[in-house]
């Protein structure tokens, strides 16, 4: 609390000098002032005045006479004071004279008016202003800091309770497609929360804390929305990056209110999204920055501790970070339970399709399953968006309903960009790409172990991408064996070796190939245990396992120098043999080349039927693949 004392000091000042101005007012601006327009005068003139009958008016005061003498019409008139004598006969002399005079009526205003008008109103002003100007700079510094000053402001606590929102959309779980596991997972603490004397009764305790884990997108909010729905209790939501505030103490002082507020709701759901913000793990060498953050981490451990579930108030945080929350967080009495929600599978990924299909309006001819399985990998977050793209085209090209190659050509877009519409190749730079993409795509069909070609185009995409070939997945699958990653990498060294086959040199268009290639080739050895040379030995950490997957090296440099040679020589193994693939295969190679650099755009079926036409291969390896290889692939 210290922290208020310090935002009080400069406030002082401000009152100390506001004072100072009034009181330099006061006592000299003031009286210097009227002086400027009253001449004093001897009393001896005064008299002479009235002798000589010159005297206009005359104002008879306490200690002193006010007197003006008559004037050409015109000119200004000068008043003259004079002190007051004991003279009895002025009175006399002044009528005898001629003058106007009169003696002061009114007395004057009595002090306590004047010291309201001279002392307490100003005051009053300069108080109000100060005030204003406060909470401005406080206002402008970030949050409502009031709550340390109100020394001056007064009783202007904590006022950040709007930030808790109240759900009222109603989310149910049957809005949240696929992640079954989690919801089952879940749906014990709905039943807790509805009827939590079963639980009691046999002295089960409710997890206070249940930690959503899993990749951005993946509807853990959602989740989190519809435990509240199906329980039908008010929801508090909070992200965790708005508990750090510029003051140390600010985000201690929002967590007390929170959980003070979700008391007083229960039985309730509060929910912290992105803890990771607040909750990193905490360490000691750290100097200065994080003292806010840590403070507020305190706090919340602290309240956690301070109630039991059987209050009725259950914690879920979210976050994709998992292995960077502080232990503390995470033991048994806090985030004592953690449910996965990952991407979604092939069966999730339709189901999340079918949910926000019902939004929009379809044509009869949509086959989710077929979308599902080309949108392979892709989030609930990233599913909708598609959903959403679909509709917008249909309604670009002036339709009522959306179709399947809405949806199809969505996916692409997320994926790839939109089409280029103006870009121009040359006829040389068309046919590399042509030659190029059917490359990639021979040498995926024509081994086992890869995943069929859905769609090849040599449309240039605003991601970059000057065509590409689309493999898609007919299932699910789980474990990648060892011939399929080998596959994989001769797939994506089809695109350069049918460069080097027809033209006889090499273009800048394989980059993407070449670094999906290395990381694939590396991570074999690296990471799998897939090289005879090292065995099964892991040479890296895998962090962010959520976002995307960075790794740290773990080896020596001499391993690593090893490492390397053996990555050059598995990439180099595998760019042989798409290139013996390619030129066994030459004929057909040229025919779709030459397809393709006709049509821009061909589909898997006329890509097999082309390779089909003849029946004597001269390689005759397996054209239809197996169900369950390496997910949907775009080769550029
Ligand atoms: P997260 O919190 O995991 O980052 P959200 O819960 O905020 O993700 O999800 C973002 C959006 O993605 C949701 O509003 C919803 O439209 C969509 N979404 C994600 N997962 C699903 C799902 N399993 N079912 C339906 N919609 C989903
Ligand atoms: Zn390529």
């Amino acid at each position: 609390m210290n922290e208020g004392k310090d935002t009080r000091r400069p406030l002082m000042t401000f009152w100390l000098i506001a004072l100072l101005v009034l009181f330099i007012i006061n006592l000299f601006v003031q009286p210097m002032y009227e002086k400027s327009q009253i001449k004093s005068a001897s009393y001896t003139d005064f008299m002479n005045a009235i002798e000589n009958r010159t005297i206009d008016k005359v104002e008879v005061e306490d200690n002193k006479i006010l007197f003006s003498l008559k004037t050409d019409s015109g000119s200004d008139e000068i008043i003259y004071e004079t002190g007051k004598l004991d003279d009895p006969e002025l009175v006399d002399r002044l009528y005898n004279s001629g003058a106007t005079f009169t003696s002061e009526i009114v007395e004057q205003q009595s002090p306590f008016v004047s010291f309201l008008l001279a002392w307490v109103l100003p005051i009053l002003v300069f108080f109000l202003l100060g005030y204003w100007i406060q909470k401005r700079m406080l206002k402008s510094l970030g949050g409502d800091a009031m709550s340390f000053t109100n020394g001056l402001g007064g009783g202007l606590g904590k006022s950040n309770a709007k930030v808790y929102v109240k759900s009222s959309d109603g989310i149910r779980f049957s809005d949240v497609a696929g992640e079954e596991e989690a919801k089952e997972n879940l749906q014990e603490i709905v039943t807790y929360l509805k009827d939590p004397k079963q639980y009691q009764e046999i002295g089960a305790k409710m997890p206070k804390g249940v930690l959503l884990v899993g990749p951005p997108g993946t509807g853990k909010t959602m989740l989190a929305k519809a435990v509240a729905g199906e329980a039908n209790v008010p929801f508090f939501s909070m992200s965790g990056s708005e508990f750090v505030e510029m003051f140390v103490g600010m985000g201690a002082a929002k967590v007390r209110d929170l959980f003070k507020q979700a008391k007083e709701k229960a039985p309730c759901i509060v929910f912290i999204d992105e803890i990771d913000a607040i909750g990193g793990k905490r360490n000691s060498g750290n100097l200065g920055g994080n003292d806010e953050r840590e403070q507020t981490l305190n706090q919340l451990l602290t309240e956690m501790d301070g109630f039991d579930s059987s209050n009725g108030v259950i914690i879920l945080a979210a976050t994709n970070r998992p292995e960077s929350l502080d232990p503390a967080l995470t033991r048994p009495g806090r985030f004592d339970r953690r449910v996965p929600v990952e991407l979604p599978d092939l069966k999730g990924r339709e189901d999340i399709l079918k949910v926000h299909a019902k939004n929009i309006r379809l044509s009869g001819d949509v086959d989710f399953n077929k979308v599902a399985r080309m949108a392979a990998g892709a989030s609930g977050a990233e599913l909708a968006n598609i959903v959403n793209e679909a509709a917008l085209r249909a309604v670009r090209n002036g339709r009522k309903f959306a179709t399947q190659a809405d949806l199809e050509e969505s996916i692409e877009v997320v994926i790839a960009g939109y089409q280029k519409k103006n870009a121009i190749l040359s006829t040389k730079e068309k046919l590399i790409v042509s030659y190029h993409e059917v490359g990639h795509a021979l040498v995926a069909a024509l081994q086992s172990g890869t995943a069929p070609v859905q769609k090849i185009t040599i449309i240039p995409r605003t991601s970059g991408a000057l065509g590409y070939t689309m493999q898609v997945d007919k299932g699910n699958h789980y474990l990648v064996s060892r011939e399929e990653l080998l596959a994989e990498i001769a797939t994506l060294c089809g695109g350069r070796s049918a460069e080097e086959i027809e033209f006889h040199s090499v273009s800048t268009g394989a980059s993407n190939d070449i670094e999906r290639a290395t990381k694939l080739a590396r991570e074999m050895i690296m990471r799998y245990g897939m090289s005879d040379d090292f065995g099964m030995v892991a040479f890296e950490n895998v962090q962010n396992q959520y976002l995307g997957g960075d790794a740290s090296l773990i080896c020596s440099p001499e391993t690593q120098t090893r490492i390397d040679q053996a990555v050059v020589a598995l990439v180099n193994q595998q760019h042989e043999k798409a290139k013996k693939i390619l030129r066994e295969n030459k004929m057909k190679l040229d025919e779709i080349a030459k397809y393709l650099y006709e049509r821009e755009t061909i589909t898997g079926e006329e890509f097999m039927m082309i390779l089909n036409r003849k029946p004597e291969l001269p390689c005759g390896n397996d054209t239809q693949p197996a169900a369950g290889t390496a997910p949907e692939t775009l080769q550029k």
